[in-house]
């Protein structure tokens, strides 16, 4: 694989998630097909979705940019071929099980630092009835921290073999979407499937409270560490 196709390669991961993202919210704020499956009764603001475009797409002009780059940079330490299915699952749980334990704790950290709440996770948090899209109107620096989780598992691949950019594209894709999924504020049965995934409602309910429900998707962490949503707390 060239340079060139790992780089395109990546601007249609990212590009094609959003565009989906793009479509999901416009079909959730616009169209009556999803009202039913509606988790708050908050209608959403006027023009909301005019407002969220601009931050939205630097986001997402940045993510290509950096994630094409890297991997650009990184190609003479990737692992091209088509994998096999142990490396492809052993490779992806792992990245991901060490991304949502990472995003776990720094979203924890984004509530608990006063500075970082104020300076950097408030401007996710403008949104308290979410729609899909709304998982990237983030500060900028909000994804960059995000991103090092997936970094920190990448690089523990390398230390024992190469990391293959199959996985690395799949990671995105499927993180994206859920993404997309806990900001969309529908409740759509039979997609909280997997056991302990966290259902929409636990993101809904962090961004309609702001209080507990740090994790994205395994709402076991939120179990372990005594950070569910307590509608008690103040
Ligand atoms: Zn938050
Ligand atoms: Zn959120």
């Amino acid at each position: 694989m060239t340079k060139f196709e790992i780089v395109m390669g990546t601007i249609v991961v990212f590009a094609a998630s959003n565009v989906f993202g793009l479509i999901y919210s416009y079909f959730a704020l616009y169209s009556s097909i999803f009202k039913r499956f509606r988790i708050q009764e908050k209608p959403y603001v006027k023009g909301i979705f005019r407002k969220r475009f601009p931050l939205y797409l630097l986001n997402v002009f940045l993510v290509i940019g950096l994630a094409a780059g890297s991997l650009y940079i990184l190609e003479d330490l990737l692992d091209t071929s088509f994998p096999s299915i142990w490396v492809l699952l052993g490779q992806l749980v792992f990245i991901f099980l060490i991304d949502d334990v990472w995003f776990y704790f720094a979203h924890r950290w984004m509530h608990e630092n006063k500075w970082a709440l104020k300076n950097i996770h408030s401007i996710h948090h403008r949104a308290t009835t979410p729609f899909p899209m709304e998982y990237l109107y983030v500060h900028p620096l909000e994804w960059m921290i995000g991103m090092i989780g997936i970094a920190i598992g990448v690089a523990l691949i390398f230390i024992v073999m190469p990391v293959n950019i199959y996985v690395i594209w799949l990671m995105g894709l499927i993180r994206n979407l859920h993404e997309i999924h806990i900001h969309s504020d529908l409740d759509i049965p039979g997609l909280n499937w997997i056991p302990f995934m966290s259902s929409t409602k636990n993101h809904d309910v962090h961004h309609a409270k702001l209080n507990g429900n740090y994790a994205s998707f395994f709402s076991i962490w939120d179990k372990v560490m005594k950070t569910e949503y307590n509608e008690h707390a103040k």
